[in-house]
């Protein structure tokens, strides 16, 4: 039903880089051969499943949405692609996103735009856009993506979805294809908080292969998106990202979203970051510097392309010319920003001083969290903007993440739910639920009782 959905829509949607309906049918025959064999498998067996095209998978393409990368398919598994095929979901292709993750609209995609199915002349958000298209879309029930600085919960809250931010370290990095090692986050979209707390614990979870995953038990986030009793809970409004700013429409929502907390028996009480303010450009120092490195490995030898010819007289050259052709224009800005952020007698200037204000981020996440079970804001200032509005003015486009990026920096869970639709636009609003490091189970508490 999912692929003849896909037939249907996607040539409008354009949500998917890469389906193979053949692939797709073996797999879905072997988990049936499995559950006849009387295997156990979990309650997901069986179910669809669309991956952002950042996940390595062993029988299909995966591109980061990059020309670099393109016809590498990769001899093994993200953990998080080999857990949900051992749990016998069924993967109905990749994803598209921004190259390397690298957006907030998936316009900087090599390959392709992606349409928001509220509106199809809007984004989708970024970078896992073609994973929240496809769920808005009813093209998957389920879909994964990653996030940095937003990713995942940008992306839902403008198409109308669930998407989660797990606690950094608690979902494998393993197989995923790198954009800021300290920052990248795997999480799932759904589009309930139920469906999304049974795909993030059937992914999440230690592993040896991930140098920062968390060894630590973890509360069920299952358990919680059932319990969704938020009585005597004590919620904070971050008073410095719930004023001026936002779109009309989306802080009317928010304000709603509040209101029916306190109804439900919530304690809600103003709390202040001043310093969230400053986590935009120190985001925009860290995840570029950290970028510059990790994009070193595309040196035209290991994967996908390569440019030259019989009259290229070195590897250098042969790395100059492939990276020249294979980069996009916004993962070069980024490469050079990180190389110059890092380079000697500048690395305390800006590097250094970044990562003190990430501290001081951290800091103030802490002392909230002594305050509050979980902290609330809209997740992006407006609702989907319009395809090609943002796509030559950066900072512009770098705004959409003003509310998300805090969390990144200070490693700890966020969620964003759907809370209605704007009045001057009629596209949906998401909330954003946040949450200390390894509170994951708070956010979808909080997440389940507003959906409801
Ligand atoms: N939009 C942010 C960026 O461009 C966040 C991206 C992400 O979370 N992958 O870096």
């Amino acid at each position: 039903a999912h692929l003849d959905r896909m037939a249907e829509v996607e040539p409008k949607v354009g949500a998917f880089l890469h389906v193979d309906r053949e692939t797709t049918l073996e797999q879905a025959r072997a988990v049936d051969a499995r559950l006849q064999a009387g295997e156990k498998l979990g309650p997901l067996a069986g179910v669809p499943i669309a991956h952002k095209d950042i996940f390595a998978t062993r029988d299909m393409p995966t591109t980061a949405a990059s020309k670099i990368l393109e016809g590498w398919h990769p001899p093994y598994d993200a953990t998080v692609t080999r857990r949900l095929r051992e749990a016998g979901l069924v993967i109905l292709g990749k994803t598209n996103l921004d190259e390397f993750a690298m957006g907030s609209s998936t316009e900087n995609s090599a390959y392709q735009l992606t349409h928001n199915p509220w509106d199809l002349t809007r984004v989708p958000g970024g970078s896992s856009g073609g994973s929240s298209a496809a769920v808005a879309s009813y093209e998957a029930p389920l879909s994964t993506g990653t996030d940095t600085g937003g990713s995942i919960r940008q992306p839902a809250a403008v198409t109308g979805i669930v998407g989660m931010k797990p606690t950094y370290g608690g979902s494998s990095r393993y197989g995923l294809i790198a954009f800021a090692s300290s920052l990248d986050t795997p999480g799932p979209f759904a589009r309930t908080v139920l469906d999304a707390a049974m795909l993030q614990e059937t992914f999440s979870g230690y592993d040896p292969m991930d140098s920062t995953s968390i060894d630590a038990p973890v509360p069920s986030v299952v358990e919680a998106a059932r319990n969704a009793d938020v009585s005597g809970m004590r919620i904070g409004v971050i008073r410095e990202f719930a004023g001026e700013g936002a779109q009309p429409g989306v802080l009317a929502r928010f304000n709603e979203a509040v209101q029916l907390l306190e109804s439900l028996g919530a304690k809600v009480v103003e709390v202040s970051c001043p310093s969230f303010e400053t986590a935009l450009p120190a985001y925009y120092l860290i995840a570029p510097s950290e970028c510059s490195s990790n994009l070193a490995r595309f040196d035209a030898m290991r994967y996908g392309l390569r440019v030259g010819d019989d009259g290229t007289r070195s590897a250098e050259e042969v790395m100059a010319l492939t990276r020249a052709a294979g980069f996009g224009p916004e993962v070069k800005r980024r490469i050079m920003l990180g190389t110059y952020a890092l380079s000697s007698g500048y690395y305390d200037a800006y590097y250094g001083q970044a990562q003190k204000v990430r501290t001081v981020i951290s800091r103030e996440f802490e002392a909230a969290f002594h305050q509050v079970d979980v902290l609330i804001s809209p997740t992006t200032p407006t609702t989907a903007f319009p395809i090609g509005e943002r796509a030559d003015d950066p900072m512009a486009m770098y705004l959409a993440d003003l509310y998300t990026i805090p969390s990144n920096l200070s490693g700890n869970a966020a969620m964003s739910v759907p809370c209605g639709l704007a009045d001057e636009d009629g596209l949906p609003v998401g909330l954003q639920i946040m949450a200390p490091v390894l509170g994951d189970d708070r956010c979808y508490r909080v997440g389940a009782a507003v959906e409801k």
